[in-house]
C-alpha cells in the first residue's frame, strides 16, 4: 500500500552541521547551551572552507529527498569562507534536486568586519537571484546596528529576516531589542524562552529534536499567536520524524493532545514554501495521516517528484550517485574533524 502527499519542508536547517556527526569531543564537556554553542559548533563552523560547505550541503540535501522533505530552509554560518558560501549551498541543493531557501547567519561574535561580510553574502546572493531570507545567528550576537541592517537588507530585498530567538537564557533580551524590527515574513527559530504575549512579528519554528538534544526546555508552541512550522535545526529532515516528537513532547505535558496538532504546525511549512505543495512524494504506508504516522515508525519514500522531475525513485536518489555523495562527506568530515 502506497500514499501520495506534498513534499515536506524543513523551515530550520542548518546543512553545515551534516559532517558534524562523529566529531571529536569538546576539551570539556560543555554544560550549559552557551557552552555548547562556544565549544561545539562555534568552533566548527570556524574550522569549515567552501569544499567542506559544499559536500556537507549535498549530504544534507540527499538526506532530504530519502526522507520525501523536498524544501529546505537553510541558516548557514562559516565565519572562514563567508563569500560565495550561499552559492555554493544553492547549487549542491540544486545537483539533488531540493528547494533551498538560503541565508547567512550575521553575527557580531567575530568583530564588525565579520557581520559586514555576513551581511555583504545575503546582499550578494539575494542580488544575484538567489531564493533566501537574511539570516542573522541571533540578537545576542549582534549590535542593535547590526540586526537593523539585516532588518533593512531584508526589507530592501523584499524577504524576512531568519533569525535564532530565545533559544537559551543568554537570549532573552530579543524581544525588547527586536520589537520594533520583525514582520510577518521574519523565520523566529525555536522561541523556547518567549512569553505567550511577546510581540515579536512572524512564523516560530519549533525544533523539538534539537530542542531535547540542548536540554533548552520545551517551547510550548500552544501559547503562541504567531504561525507555527517545524525544523530539525541540523539534524537531518526527516520532517515525519521531527512531526512525531513534537507531538510527542507535547503530548509530555497534556495528555490530552491529539497529533493533529503538531501535524498543523508541519503543514505551516507549505505556507513558507508553496511550491513544496505541488511537490509529490510516494509513500511506503497508507494512510499518511497524523493519528496513524504518530505511531508508526520508519515509514520512508519510494518516489519523489520536485517540480515535475523524480528525483528519488524506488528508494533511490535519480540525479547524483548517493554513494559518490556519502563517500565525499566521509572525506570532508574526516578533514573537518582533523581541523578541529
Ligand atoms: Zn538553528
Amino acid at each position: 500500500m502506497t500514499a501520495v502527499t506534498p513534499g515536506l519542508v524543513d523551515a530550520h536547517h542548518h546543512l553545515y552541521g551534516t559532517l558534524a556527526r562523529g566529531m571529536p569531543a569538546p576539551p570539556r564537556t560543555p554544560a550549559t547551551f552557551r557552552q555548547i554553542l562556544e565549544q561545539v559548533w562555534w568552533r566548527l563552523d570556524a574550522a569549515l572552507d567552501l569544499e567542506m560547505v559544499r559536500s556537507s550541503a549535498m549530504l544534507g540535501a540527499l538526506e532530504a529527498i530519502e526522507h520525501g522533505t523536498t524544501a529546505i530552509i537553510d541558516h548557514h554560518e562559516s565565519p572562514n569562507a563567508i563569500e560565495g558560501s550561499l552559492t555554493v549551498i544553492a547549487d549542491a541543493c540544486a545537483q539533488v534536486g531540493v528547494r533551498v531557501l538560503a541565508a547567512y547567519g550575521v553575527t557580531d561574535r567575530r568583530g564588525a568586519d565579520g557581520a559586514k561580510r555576513g551581511l555583504e553574502e545575503n546582499r550578494r546572493f539575494l542580488a544575484e537571484g538567489g531564493r533566501g531570507l537574511v539570516g542573522v545567528h541571533a540578537a545576542f550576537t549582534c549590535g542593535d546596528d547590526t540586526l537593523a541592517a539585516a532588518a533593512e537588507l531584508g526589507t530592501e530585498s523584499g524577504v524576512g529576516v531568519h533569525i535564532h530567538v530565545a533559544e537559551g537564557p543568554d537570549d532573552v533580551d530579543a524581544v525588547a531589542r527586536l520589537a520594533r524590527l520583525t514582520r510577518d515574513d521574519w523565520l523566529l527559530a525555536h522561541s523556547v524562552n518567549l512569553t505567550g504575549d511577546h510581540p515579536l512579528r512572524g512564523t516560530i519554528v519549533h525544533n523539538p529534536g534539537s530542542n531535547l538534544n540542548n536540554a533548552v526546555g520545551y517551547a510550548d508552541p500552544r501559547r503562541f499567536t504567531n504561525p507555527v512550522a517545524l525544523g530539525t535545526d541540523g539534524i537531518g529532515a526527516d520532517m515525519v520524524d521531527t512531526f512525531r516528537l513534537a507531538h510527542l513532547l507535547h503530548r509530555s505535558v497534556d495528555v490530552t493532545a491529539t497529533p493533529e496538532t503538531a501535524w498543523d504546525w508541519l503543514a505551516t511549512g507549505w505556507n513558507l514554501v508553496p511550491e513544496a505543495r505541488q511537490d509529490r512524494v510516494t509513500w511506503s504506508y497508507d494512510p499518511m495521516d497524523p493519528w496513524h504516522l504518530a505511531f508508526t515508525p520508519g515509514v520512508r519514500p519510494l518516489r519523489v517528484e520536485i517540480g515535475g522531475e523524480v528525483v528519488l525513485d524506488e528508494g533511490v536518489a535519480t540525479r547524483v550517485d548517493p554513494t559518490e555523495i556519502r563517500a565525499k562527506a566521509a572525506e570532508q568530515a574526516a578533514r573537518l574533524h582533523a581541523a578541529l
